[in-house]
């Protein structure tokens, strides 16, 4: 049954049933990773919408004017929110995938390093920045993500996840300054 022919759902009816789609599947992509896919999420109009309104609402009132998103599950929901909050969206890619000038910084992985960018004139310096992920595992990519700001414009008012992998200790590694806003913390 999907949510629409049941009763409007409250808040926290919302968030359980966000929680409650979101599929793990174990070894993916490699043995050891559980992997936390959030296409049920997206399949259902009723939950995306949902899912968009549960991401935006924190931060209705600030004024956000660019949602920076990473490659590349970052880019789904983050251009919806970005419309959501009347913002416009800027995508963070992997090394080489973006035609302009870019920015770049590189993070630990496990296993070495990886590199991300943004082009450099994506951001003015008035620009009211919320950077968001669909999934936050140990926080490098999004702390990257903070560091690409820096290098060029504007002020970031928040980190926006869908889903915050609390053991993992993703937060620890974001500015405390900056309000994070995690819609599940599973
Ligand atoms: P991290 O830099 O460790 O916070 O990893 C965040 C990035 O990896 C995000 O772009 C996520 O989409 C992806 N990611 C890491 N772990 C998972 C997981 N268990 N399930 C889904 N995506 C993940």
């Amino acid at each position: 049954m999907t949510a629409s022919s049941q009763r409007p759902l409250e808040r926290m009816d919302i968030v359980q049933e966000l929680e409650r789609r979101i599929r793990t599947i174990r070894d993916f992509p490699e043995a050891g990773i559980a992997f936390k896919d959030i296409t049920p999420i997206l399949q259902d109009p009723d939950l995306l919408r949902y899912a968009i309104d549960a991401l935006a609402w924190p931060f209705l009132r600030d004024g956000v004017t660019k949602v920076v998103g990473i490659e590349s599950r970052g880019f789904i929901l983050g251009a919806m929110l970005a419309h959501r909050l009347g913002a416009g969206f800027v995508p963070v890619r992997k090394q080489g995938k973006l035609p302009h000038t870019t920015v770049t910084e590189e993070y630990e992985l496990e296993y070495g390093t990886d590199t991300i960018e943004m082009h450099v004139d994506a951001l003015e310096d008035t620009d009211r920045v919320l950077i968001h992920d669909d999934v936050i595992a140990t926080g490098g990519t999004a702390s990257a993500t903070h560091r690409l700001v820096r290098q060029t414009r504007g002020d970031v008012l928040g980190f926006s996840f869908l889903v915050e992998l609390d053991a993992l200790g993703g937060r620890e590694m974001l500015d405390a300054s900056v309000r994070t806003h995690s819609v599940l913390r599973l």
